[in-house]
C-alpha cells in the first residue's frame, strides 16, 4: 500500500527527492493512523478505559491480544460491556 502510492508518486514528482523524503518519513505515521484510532477509540461503554491502549501498554507483546479478546468484562469497573 505505501510502496504503491510511493510509486505512483514518484511518477507524477519525478525529479522530487525532497518530496520523497518526506514521504519516507510520513508514510509510517500514515500506517500508524489506524492502529492510533483504534486505541483511541476501543473503549469500556461504562467507564470510559480505553481498553486496546491498556492492552498493549500493560500486556506482553505476545499477550496483549488474547488478553484483549479474552475479556469479558471490564478489567476496570467489571462492566460486561452492556449499559446499565
Ligand atoms: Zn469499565
Amino acid at each position: 500500500m505505501v510502496l504503491v502510492v510511493l510509486g505512483v508518486v514518484h511518477r507524477i514528482i519525478p525529479a522530487s527527492d525532497e518530496v520523497r523524503g518526506w514521504l519516507a518519513m510520513v508514510s509510517p505515521a500514515i500506517g500508524l493512523g489506524p492502529l492510533v484510532w483504534a486505541a483511541a477509540t476501543i473503549r469500556c461503554p461504562s467507564c470510559r478505559t480505553p481498553l486496546l491502549w491498556k492492552a498493549m501498554r500493560e500486556q506482553g507483546v505476545l499477550n496483549w491480544w488474547p488478553w484483549l479478546i479474552g475479556l469479558s468484562r471490564c478489567p476496570v469497573c467489571g462492566s460486561d460491556g452492556t449499559l446499565a
